[in-house]
């Protein structure tokens, strides 16, 4: 990430190192040093020591703009400057400064620059003097209010040179906005270049008048030091305590603070929270470490702050997860934001020769619909952006259904043990289609819940409900009650086909399941092989040895276990390989990507020679028109299921489907459009879900 802003920092340093060089001729060529009386000498000799002390103790101070430092030297070269013009003091700053430098193993383009920055800052001072023709003046009798205006003029514009020549080498090195960073050292800079620089004409009027009093002088002097460095200290304390240290982006605790000041203001109408998750972040840090994760988020806290307006608050909460507050936004407002979040995002990050671009998963929470207060807000952004990573979404608006802890939700649990205990629950059935000789062989039961006041509920309404209260163990069983007892019936009518079931994680991890499983196959009279359960990568990742073993165990009953939406997990492929599978289901999110972007077909044919290498079939879901059939046909892909043979289908209208296309023409040629319905097939009606998706 560096490695180019260092170029680039290092070229500018050079630049400035060479024009400051350049200007270092004229100005020793056209005056001297000119330290004729001897107490000018003493002049020289104690405010050169002077600098270079101040330069071998600076104070560290945090900016905007990086790590920086405040050296007090600048009192003193001003002072020389007033009291014996630019060569002395160039002179002095110049010799401190290199020493420093090379004292803190500076390489030779910082040197440069250091000689650069300083020659101008002071060449400019200097030039602002003599305009004002204060020179003579300062050093005759003393300050009139004239030399006043012309000091004043004089550290305006060694403050001004020296301010935009540093702030700019820093900027070019983290890649933060020039003006960003300036506006924000501008403050504090200006603050601490006040005092050292209004010193300056104290200093030199001491020597004027007696300088034997200096040594008296630089007790306070030193007190200013001392005080500074505490005020440096307790700033860095306060601002490390409401930033975080890594993207200098405002920390949970201010987030909270200033969210809820604003909450508390009656002017406020309306307002987002949003949660921005990264995903994929985990891997950066678990494959590169954690090291380069924190580049990562160096790199990409100013890119967030950048894709939002300048009045919403933008935070790093910890880990991989930022909150954002835009006041007075509505969604178009939000909308806009996110998606140049995610252009920011997919630009790639180059950490140490490695390209990472990421994405990121938003939840966005109304104030004050969704909650009054900042808590509730971020406790609701959570639940929406919980639901924009699964269903793979930029933005998702919460919604009370999908609250578990809001009463809607809970209701549903409530109601979900009652619909399994009144069998509200029923399945119905996606055809799968063999490629090669188009005929359909196998289906896939698609639980549905006959809800008495909402309508029938497809499973996303309701499977992570039942996910989370335990349900769902009784919820499976029910599901193999279900799609067993059909199968029977089907077969005892002459249909030869097979069946896959969807089986969550917990069930994956209860121990009695293959004994249940067992049961229920010999309760129905079902052969295991005529039996696939469909699995997702992650399930098979919590308890990896256990999964294995419930693997082993359903395999000596026959029956073969199935991928599900193979390609969307973060896992390791090493399961491949070790655990027993029989097919991958290709997520539909690829298939159906298929024929508009080459990369998706890349990914579909990758995944299918994978799985023949490996010896395991495939399953292509989410097909959706007669051009992606034939492309996975010509693939070698085994089976089609989707839209463009058939909807999910209620068992009696998988009958007259099946029966319909069993041993007639074969189902690609028949030409139906996608969702379009078989004749004589009941439409299921289906409440889809409203997703809020950017
Ligand atoms: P899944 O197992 O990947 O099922 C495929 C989903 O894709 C189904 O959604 C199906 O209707 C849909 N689909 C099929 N073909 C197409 C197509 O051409 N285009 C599009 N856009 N979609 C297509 P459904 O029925 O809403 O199920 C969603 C998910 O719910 C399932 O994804 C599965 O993960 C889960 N699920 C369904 N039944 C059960 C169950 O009995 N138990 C458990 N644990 N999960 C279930
Ligand atoms: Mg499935
Ligand atoms: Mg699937």
């Amino acid at each position: 990430m560096k490695s180019r802003n260092l170029e680039s920092v290092r070229l500018y340093c050079v630049l400035i190192a060479l024009v400051g060089a350049g200007l270092l001729v004229p100005i020793f060529l056209g005056s001297s040093l000119d330290l004729d009386r001897p107490s000018k000498f003493v002049e020289f000799g104690a405010l050169a020591v002077s600098v270079l002390v101040g330069e071998l103790f600076p104070i560290e101070a945090p900016r905007r703009s990086g790590d920086g430092e405040i050296t007090v030297s600048v009192m003193f070269s001003f002072a020389l400057l007033l009291g014996l013009g630019l060569v002395p003091a160039l002179i002095a700053q110049l010799t401190a400064s290199i020493v420093q430098d090379r004292f803190a193993r500076k390489p030779w383009w910082q040197v440069g620059f250091n000689v650069g920055q300083y020659t101008l800052s002071l060449a400019a001072a200097s030039a602002v003097l003599s305009w004002l023709g204060a020179y003579g003046a300062l050093r005759g009798t003393g300050f009139g209010a004239i030399d006043l205006f012309a000091v004043v003029g004089s550290a305006a514009a060694y403050f001004v040179v020296n301010l935009l020549l540093v702030t700019r080498a820093t900027t070019l090195y983290m890649g933060i906005r020039f003006s960003e960073a300036l506006r924000s050292d501008l403050i504090f800079g200006l603050s601490v270049s006040a005092v050292l620089l209004c010193l300056a004409p104290v200093v030199d009027t001491v020597f004027q008048s007696s300088p034997i009093l200096y040594p008296l002088l630089l007790v306070p002097l030193v007190g200013v030091y001392v005080s500074g460095r505490q005020t440096v200290r307790t700033v860095t304390a306060e601002h490390l305590a409401r930033h975080d240290h890594l993207t200098e982006l405002p920390n949970r605790r201010w987030f909270m603070e200033a969210v809820g000041g604003a909450l508390q203001n009656a002017a406020l109408a309306a307002g987002g929270l949003l949660l921005v998750d990264l995903n994929g972040f985990k891997d950066v840090n678990d494959t590169l470490g954690h090291h380069h994760g924190d580049l990562v988020l160096q790199e990409l806290g100013p890119r967030l702050r950048a894709a939002f307006r300048s009045e919403d608050l933008v935070a790093r909460l910890g880990g991989d997860e930022f909150a954002v507050f835009m006041p007075g936004a509505d969604f178009s407002a939000a909308q806009a934001a996110v998606q140049r979040l995610e252009d920011a995002l997919h630009k790639p990050v180059d950490v140490d020769g490695i390209s990472i671009a990421l994405d990121a998963s938003v939840g966005l929470a109304w104030y004050p619909e969704h909650g009054t207060d900042v808590d509730t807000l971020l406790q609701r952004a959570d639940v929406a952006m919980y639901r924009a990573k699964a269903g793979h979404h930029p933005l998702v608006v919460y919604r009370s259904e999908d609250d578990y802890h809001s009463p809607e939700r809970l209701g549903l649990a409530a109601d979900l043990r009652q619909a399994l205990a009144v069998d509200q629950l029923v399945l119905h059935y996606q055809p799968q289609v063999e490629l090669g000789h188009g005929k359909p062989v196998a289906a896939e039961g698609l639980l549905r819940w006959q809800h008495p006041q909402r309508g029938l509920l497809a499973p996303l309404e309701f499977i992570e409900v039942a996910e989370r209260t335990g349900v769902i163990k009784d919820l499976t069983y029910r599901v193999l009650d279900l799609g067993l007892r059909d199968l029977r019936a089907w077969t005892d009518a002459g249909r030869q086909l097979s069946l896959s079931l969807n089986v969550s994680v917990r069930s994956l991890l209860d121990r009695r399941f293959p004994d249940e499983v067992e049961k229920l196959l010999v309760e129905h009279g079902v052969d295991g092989h005529s039996l696939t359960l469909e699995l997702t990568e992650s399930s098979l990742m919590v308890d990896p040895e256990l999964a294995k073993r419930t693997m082993r165990h359903l395999a000596e009953l026959g029956v073969s276990v199935a991928i599900d939406d193979f390609g969307t997990g973060y896992s390791s492929l090493a399961y491949l390989t070790d655990l027993p599978i029989g097919e991958l289901k290709i997520d539909k999110s690829f298939v159906r990507a298929m024929s508009s972007d080459s990369r998706n077909a890349i990914v579909v044919r990758s995944t299918i020679e994978l799985a023949h290498n490996l010896g395991l079939r495939t399953v292509a879901e989410g097909i959706e028109d007669a051009y992606t059939f034939e492309r996975l046909r010509a693939l070698g892909c085994e089976l089609a299921q989707g839209f463009h043979m058939s909807r999910p289908l209620p068992a009696s209208g998988l009958v007259r489907w099946w029966d319909v296309h069993v041993g007639q023409q074969p189902v690609a040629n028949i030409g139906q459009q996608p969702g379009a319905r078989p004749a004589g097939v009941p439409a299921s009606p289906i409440v889809v879900p409203q997703l809020s998706v950017a």
